[in-house]
């Protein structure tokens, strides 16, 4: 399956996007972890993303796309994939369906986690992320390590994102609603959107998300 995974900073998009990947037996792409990876390596490409990124902007898309879909051409992608925080704004929509048509595939779906503005707010001031695995997330509150600072399944260290600190939650909001928002829009008129709450455990989530896509197939 072909999937784009769609919603706020805060929906749990990585989380479930770990789960599903999973369930699905399908790579999952994240934008975002690809640039925290090159921020990491100290590459070019990555000293570019973190000026965009710790404002709580998006990356140029000449920079994105073309991560993106050098990505998304590695084998392991060949049979489907699951995107995470790309495509991020409709010209990158577009460029996805440009390069999906060149290989004659098509997305299956395009899954919208909606959660309410407040418990976005809430999610993320207190989320903490494990350095080795970007995917094993937690929650001062809502979901705590046994252990504070140290992640429960590898034992690396947890950090909160510098992009979650409030006033960069609060742009990273507003790009959102001005630019990621109008995607949804641009897939319903596909007929490609399938729409759930994010709200609730996680595993509810992801099961809540597994029947909506297998209704979808
Ligand atoms: P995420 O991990 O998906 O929340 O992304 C973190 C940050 O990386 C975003 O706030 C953007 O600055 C940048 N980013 C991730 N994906 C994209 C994208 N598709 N287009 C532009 N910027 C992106």
């Amino acid at each position: 399956m072909r999937i784009v995974l769609v919603g706020p900073p805060g929906a749990g998009k990585g989380t479930q996007a770990a789960f599903l990947a999973k369930n699905l037996s399908i790579p999952h792409i994240s934008t975002g972890d690809l640039f925290r990876a090159n921020i990491s390596k100290q590459t070019e490409l990555g000293k570019l993303a973190k000026s965009y990124m710790d404002a709580g902007n998006l990356v140029p898309d000449e920079v994105t796309i073309g991560m993106a879909k050098d990505r998304m051409a590695q084998p392991d992608a060949e049979n489907g994939f699951l995107l995470d925080g790309f495509p991020r704004n409709v010209s990158q929509a577009e460029a996805l369906d440009v390069a999906l048509k060149a290989d004659d595939v098509k997305l299956d779906a395009v899954l919208d986690l909606e959660v309410p503005e407040d418990e976005v707010v809430k999610r993320i001031a207190g989320r903490r992320i494990c350095r080795k695995d970007s995917s094993h997330v937690f929650h001062v509150t809502y979901s705590q390590p046994k252990q504070e600072g140290v992640c429960d399944v590898c034992g690396g260290q947890l950090y909160q994102r510098e992009d979650d600190s409030e006033d960069t939650v609060r742009k990273r909001l507003e790009v959102y609603h001005t630019q990621t928002e109008p995607i949804i829009d641009y897939y319903r008129t596909q007929g490609l959107v399938v729409t759930i709450s994010a709200l609730g455990k996680v595993d509810e989530v992801t099961k809540r998300a597994m029947d909506a896509l297998k209704g979808d197939k």
